[in-house]
């Protein structure tokens, strides 16, 4: 593709670093290039990709900036386009004033993600390549960062070739038949085609059940600390997050709203809510926060049940311990300084710590990165996201529709337009086909200048 107008933006947030990059691509790129540069060489002389020495001039000739300029000429560039990388000074003015620049010379300032719409629609990435690009600058944690790397690396693309490949190998035949149905001796063996679009069903199932995964991986595991009132849940939240973020006191009753904090632990991020305490409430503010504790507990993804080593298990404790069995959970056992040698009966295994002194806390976070990986997101390879979820469950019902035609008897030729429907589902994910919907709705996410 190529496109008429170049386009130029500043690719680094200004005011931030002391270095930003200004870029643009286009195809009048390096002419804009040679009119505002200035240094031993015109930037049209030099060397692919070599990196020159000067600065931007304004109309005068009068240096604006001292800058390093790099071309990339088509089609050895991110964008495929020739593309002319300036990095600049940091702050508010330089990146500005070298922008207001090459707008002046012609450019046109970029719309949000345009350089990364620009490489997919001149073939240099496909769209999950174009979303890990977002996933990347969005990456809340390390575990983030690693999966967008390996989907702009073409691992869920690779995914997706793979199970497109499966799903021809099963359309063929029947093609074939419908056809040439008199070259055919035995016809098409319906019952081994219907076997193995099971299996590839299964095979896009999974990519389905890893959007909930990539959620946890994306947005943060969500972990509600629940407990009677005064047993520590909000020392013990404190003392997860590493400071005061809510108060403490040995007056009951002190949280009544849910508090919400984010922690990052070996490379995940969890989301900690500290809830009010479960208890019989009296008024009608209490019932309120019992309430919201106890919805919170059921949206969580961990709950984090708080006990008092230094009293018995009270009714109230057996509830709580209730309610956090119908998911995954960790008992703890809070205040193990006052009593060291306490034993909690009635619950499995009973993690005990102390919120005051720390002991026990990083057994603690062990245990949240364990709980939080048994959810499988240690196998995860990419990011599904909910685009693709949405093309991917549109996939598994095509199939599921033509494994069902089989099994009831329904014509080829209606059999071979379910399969084919599902292909066409999958080739929405990576872009081999696509709508103008759809890129709007990958790239409005971006910012300017990606
Ligand atoms: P919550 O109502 O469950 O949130 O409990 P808080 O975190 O407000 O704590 C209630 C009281 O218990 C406060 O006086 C805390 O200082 C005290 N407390 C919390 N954790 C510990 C602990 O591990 N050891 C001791 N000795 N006191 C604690």
């Amino acid at each position: 593709m190529i496109t008429e107008d170049t386009i130029a933006a500043i690719a680094t947030s200004p005011g931030e670093a002391a270095i930003a990059v200004v870029r643009m691509s286009g195809v009048g790129a390096i002419a804009i290039a040679d009119q505002v540069f200035r240094g031993s060489i015109l930037p049209s002389k030099a060397r692919d990709r070599s990196v020159l020495f000067g600065d931007i001039v304004d109309e005068y000739g009068n240096p604006i900036d001292e800058v390093l300029l790099i071309v990339m000429r088509a089609p050895r560039s991110v964008t495929g386009e020739d593309v002319v990388e300036i990095s600049c000074h940091g702050g508010l003015v330089a990146p500005q004033r070298i922008l207001r620049r090459l707008l002046e010379k012609g450019c046109r300032l970029a719309e949000p993600g345009e350089f990364t719409k620009r490489a997919f629609l001149n073939g240099k990435i496909d769209l999950t390549q174009a979303e890990a690009v977002c996933e990347i600058v969005r990456a809340r944690n390390e575990k983030a960062f690693d999966l967008a790397i390996s989907q702009i690396k073409g691992k869920l693309s690779q995914r997706i070739d793979s199970i497109e490949r499966a799903i021809i190998d099963c359309l063929a035949p029947i093609e074939a038949e419908i056809d040439f149905p008199e070259d055919e001796i035995d016809g098409v063996d319906l019952e081994t085609t219907r076997e193995r679009l099971a299996r590839v069903r299964c095979e896009v199932q999974e990519l389905v059940d890893a959007y909930e995964r990539s959620r946890y991986i994306r947005q943060g595991v969500n972990v509600a600390i629940v407990g009677r009132t005064n047993v520590g849940k909000s020392s013990l939240f404190n003392r997860l997050v590493g400071r005061e973020r809510v108060i403490v006191s040995s007056e009951p009753g002190t949280t009544r709203d849910v508090v919400e904090a984010t922690v990052n632990l070996n490379g995940l991020s969890l989301n900690l809510f500290d809830t009010a305490g479960l208890c019989e409430a009296s008024s009608s503010v209490d019932r309120e926060a019992v309430r919201r504790s106890i919805e919170c507990l059921e949206q969580c993804d961990i709950a984090l049940a708080v006990l008092d080593a230094s009293e018995g298990m009270h009714m109230e404790d057996y509830q709580v311990l209730e309610k956090a069995r119908g998911k995954r959970h960790i008992v703890v056992a809070n205040k193990i300084d006052l009593a060291p040698n306490a034993t909690i009966g009635g619950c499995e295994s009973v993690l005990k710590v102390s919120a005051l002194t720390g002991v026990g806390i990083s057994d603690l976070k062990d245990a949240l990165v364990k709980v939080a990986h048994s959810t499988g997101l240690s196998d995860l390879e990419f990011l599904i996201n909910e685009r693709h979820v949405r093309f991917l469950k549109e996939a598994c019902e095509n199939l599921k529709t033509a494994m069902d035609g089989i099994s009831t008897g329904v014509p080829i030729d209606f059999i071979a337009s379910d399969i084919r429907m599902s292909l066409e589902q999958l080739h929405q994910i990576t872009g081999r086909e696509f709508t103008e919907e759809v890129l709007e709705e990958i790239f409005r996410r971006f910012c300017i200048g990606k």
